[in-house]
This record gives structure tokens, C-alpha cells and sequence, in this order.
């Protein structure tokens, strides 16, 4: 249960995040605000049953077993298990991905062919629904960093266009430690751009987390995938 003693509640702290938003987004002149996908890595389901409650329905995972568990267990937790949407936003072996298209609303972290290739779908499945990706870059010089490489993004990006079954939303990157995140979103707003020449309706940014979301605001993220300033600490390392 929640007391005074624990500091803000999560209503309290989604609340204050949804307000920082808001005020990012006046400030960055723009009119419409980003959307806000609530990430919940390594807390219980039960989490995910309180911010349904209180409105959330874009949920961010980033493992796809931890994924599963979760939604299996949310039914017998809350009526609105089926309202939330799943986002799956860390790196994803293709082997998961099969699976993985299923319950995901989109995936943020496609990075390569064979990715591609697994995501796509298939003839024998007429059930499966057109699943929305993002491109995501590695703005890091550390290939294990997740992500390709900015100069292979057209190329991919091609690739994911005549997938079938994938509808390639835009570009995702998380901006590097030990840099500016402002330099790091600069450069995802120029790599962002180079896609749309390739795919113009793939519009979006997904970029900006809980300690550089503004940041990202302001350099047009049209995602943001927010963890701990809302869920608080995470309850072991992710
Ligand atoms: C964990 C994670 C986030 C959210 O991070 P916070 O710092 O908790 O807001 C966003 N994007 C990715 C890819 C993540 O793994």
C-alpha cells in the first residue's frame, strides 16, 4: 500500500511526467504532444494492472519472455488486461520473433535483415496484423550497442518496405551515455530526416527516456519510452 512516508505515488509521478511533457512540448513549439509508452522492464505485472488503471495503455518492454509472463498473468489482475498495447523495445533475437509479432503492437528495435525477415508475415497466417516498427540506430561507436549503423539505415529501411506485414513508423535510437543528449538527438533528427526521403510516412521519433525525454521533445521525438521517472526504480539491473 502506498503511505506518505513512501514519497509520490505513481498516479503522482505519472502525473508530474505527463506535465513536464506538456510543458516540453509548448517550449519546443509544438502543438501536439508526443505519445508516451511507460516502460516497465523488471516490475511485476501488478504495475502494469495500475497504469492501465489510471489510464496508460502504451506499455514498453524490453525482453520478450518477461513480455510474455507478464501478459499472461495480467488477465487475473485487471478487466483492462486487453486494452494495453506492447511495445517491445530492446534488442530481439530473431528467433523470438515469430512469437514475438503476436502480441506486440509495435517493435522499436529493428536493426537488421534477419530481424526483418523473421517480423515479416507470413502467407499461412491470415491473423496476423500489420505490425509497426521502428528503425532503430546506434548513435554510439560500440556495435554492441544495438542498433545499425546510420550509414546502413536507408538501406534497411528498404528492406522493411517490401515486408510484408511491416509498417515501418520511423527511427529509434537512445542517446549515448557520456555525450549531450542534445547533440545525440540533433544527429538522430538528421538520420530521421535522410529516412523520409526514402520512406515518407515513416514520421516518427522514438527517442527520450526518463532522464533526457525533454531533450528529445525538443528535437522532435514523436515517441518517448519513459521508465523509472513513473515506475520508479527498477527492482534489479535491466
Ligand atoms: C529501459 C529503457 C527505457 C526507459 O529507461 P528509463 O531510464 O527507465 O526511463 C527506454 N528505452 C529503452 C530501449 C530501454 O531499455
Amino acid at each position: 500500500m502506498h503511505s506518505a512516508q513512501d514519497g509520490p505515488s505513481l498516479a503522482e509521478r505519472l502525473q508530474s511526467v505527463r506535465e513536464r511533457i506538456q510543458q516540453a512540448t509548448r517550449a519546443a513549439g509544438r502543438t501536439v504532444a508526443p505519445e508516451l509508452i511507460v516502460v516497465t522492464k523488471t516490475h511485476p505485472a501488478s504495475l502494469i494492472a495500475d497504469l492501465l488503471e489510471l489510464g496508460v495503455r502504451d506499455i514498453g518492454e524490453n525482453r520478450h519472455q518477461e513480455a510474455v509472463s507478464k501478459l499472461r498473468m495480467l488477465p487475473q489482475l485487471t478487466p483492462l488486461a486487453g486494452a494495453a498495447r506492447w511495445h517491445l523495445i530492446g534488442q530481439l533475437q530473431s528467433n523470438k520473433a515469430r512469437a514475438a509479432r503476436r502480441y506486440a503492437t509495435s517493435v522499436h528495435s529493428v536493426d537488421r535483415d534477419s530481424l526483418v525477415d523473421a517480423l515479416a508475415a507470413r502467407d499461412d497466417d491470415d491473423r496476423a496484423h500489420p505490425l509497426d516498427v521502428f528503425l532503430q540506430v546506434n548513435l554510439t561507436d560500440d556495435p554492441a550497442r544495438g542498433g545499425i549503423e546510420p550509414s546502413g539505415a536507408e538501406r534497411l529501411a528498404e528492406r522493411i518496405l517490401e515486408t510484408p506485414g511491416l509498417e515501418l513508423r520511423g527511427m529509434m535510437a537512445v542517446a549515448p551515455l557520456g555525450e549531450a543528449p542534445e547533440a545525440a538527438f540533433a544527429r538522430l533528427a538528421g538520420y530521421a530526416e535522410r529516412l523520409r526521403a526514402v520512406a515518407p510516412a515513416a514520421t516518427g521519433i522514438s527517442a527520450g527516456m526518463s532522464h533526457d525525454f525533454e531533450a528529445a521533445i525538443a528535437a522532435g521525438a514523436t515517441h518517448l519510452r519513459i521508465g523509472s521517472a513513473i515506475t520508479g526504480n527498477r527492482q534489479q539491473p535491466a
